[in-house]
């Protein structure tokens, strides 16, 4: 049987560098579920008021994640893959689509934290989706092959200054591909950015970037990423930290 996309990439997992810095990677950080703890922090804060209107306000939402993150006593978060937005994403552009549930891996990190490519590859596309709000802000796509099957790498929410532009060019694992964006740029959202791998099959469909949004969040791209979710660890076997992947 001809091994998955999933399968390639766990079993090669050795050739995949951290996305963000390792100097990073030392600070206290944890999985989180952010629909699930915007609503806890929410309850143990009936004075703010919070609703999910909350979540998609880009001045107010980072302060919010920021208190989370105080709270729980880490400096950033990661997660999201296969996390059921349909209560905090409520009033936005998934409605059109119903597309609920998340396919890739969020990091919370602050504006300006650099996003390093997860592998050898080239840049595929580069594009930004602004002004539209609730969408990618400015990302960068790599195309990679492993054992001569090709697939892609995808980083969103990134700001427009230090972006890799060059279509074409060669990029290392762990070579610089932009630095997080503030809400201005990164599609009006916390700041943090969207990880996630994607067939070539999947990627043929959606040449259009403006449709990127969009198609990220098909199904046929899900199975892709999971090799990098937590919740997949104990699915796929061996546990994976996410300093040795990511
Ligand atoms: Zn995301």
């Amino acid at each position: 049987m001809k091994p998955t996309l999933l399968d390639l990439l766990f079993l090669n997992r050795k050739l995949f560098s951290d996305v963000i810095p390792e100097s990073f990677l030392r600070n206290r950080r944890r999985e989180v579920n952010l629909a699930e703890e915007f609503f806890r922090f929410a309850k143990r804060h009936p004075k703010l008021k919070l609703s999910a209107k909350d979540a998609v306000n880009p001045k107010r939402y980072p302060k919010i994640v920021e208190m989370v993150h105080k709270e729980l006593g880490i400096e950033w978060s990661y997660g999201g893959w296969l996390e059921n937005r349909k209560q905090l994403f409520a009033d936005t552009y998934l409605k059109e689509t119903g597309a609920w549930i998340h396919l890739g891996i969020d990091i919370n990190v602050p504006v300006g934290t650099p996003v390093l490519a997860a592998l050898v590859g080239k840049i595929h596309k580069v594009g930004s989706d602004y002004p539209e709000k609730g969408g990618w802000g400015c990302f960068v796509v790599v195309e990679h092959k492993i054992e001569g099957v090709v697939f892609y790498s995808i980083y969103g929410h990134l700001a427009s200054d230090d972006l890799l532009t060059n279509l074409g060019s060669e990029v290392t694992g762990g070579q610089m591909l932009g630095k997080v964006g503030a809400y201005e740029e990164n599609g009006f959202w916390r700041p943090h950015t969207h990880f996630q791998f994607i067939s070539a099959q999947e990627m043929r469909l959606r040449e259009n970037p403006w449709e990127t949004r969009r198609s990220f969040l098909s199904k046929t791209a899900l199975p892709e990423s999971s090799c990098l979710s937590a919740n997949s660890r104990k699915k796929i076997g061996p546990p994976m930290d996410i300093g040795g992947l990511l």
